[in-house]
């Protein structure tokens, strides 16, 4: 019998299968209130973030997410929005959103529209910001 599809916001593939794959070297980018919303938290931009060229991304401590401790994300709650729409990417080629192949259990993973709104809009910011 299939497995029940989960949404991507629920996680539960990541937290049932123990998976931090996408938290390791991650190149993840953060929009202006990904930014906002961690600072209000009391983080240090430059403890969490770095600055590519134009991009602001999560920042790598020992190879894995500055956020990560242990099997967990300390700010679960309040992640960046790429973050809770993964493994949905946008594939720049085709213009499409897909689930990344890198993840082993995109399979697991239920696509809604909104989500695939939603990360076009994320996109959209992202490319404004970056201007
Ligand atoms: S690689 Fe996939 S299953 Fe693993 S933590 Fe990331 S989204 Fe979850």
């Amino acid at each position: 019998m299939s497995k029940i599809k989960k949404q991507l916001t629920d996680g539960t593939p990541c937290i049932e299968h123990n998976c931090i794959l996408c938290c390791k070297n991650t190149e993840m980018p953060l929009t202006i209130s990904d930014v906002e919303r961690i600072l209000k938290k009391g983080y240090k931009f430059q403890d969490f973030a770095v600055r590519i060229n134009r991009e602001t991304k999560l920042r790598n401590v020992d190879n894995v997410c500055f956020f990560l401790r242990g099997n967990r994300c300390k700010i679960y709650s309040i992640r960046p929005e790429g973050c809770k729409l993964y493994p949905l990417i946008y594939e720049e080629d085709s213009g499409e959103c897909i689930l990344d192949e890198i993840c082993p259990y995109r399979d697991e993973f239920k696509i809604l529209e909104k989500d695939v709104i939603e990360l076009k809009k994320v996109i959209k910011k992202l490319e404004d910001e970056q201007k």
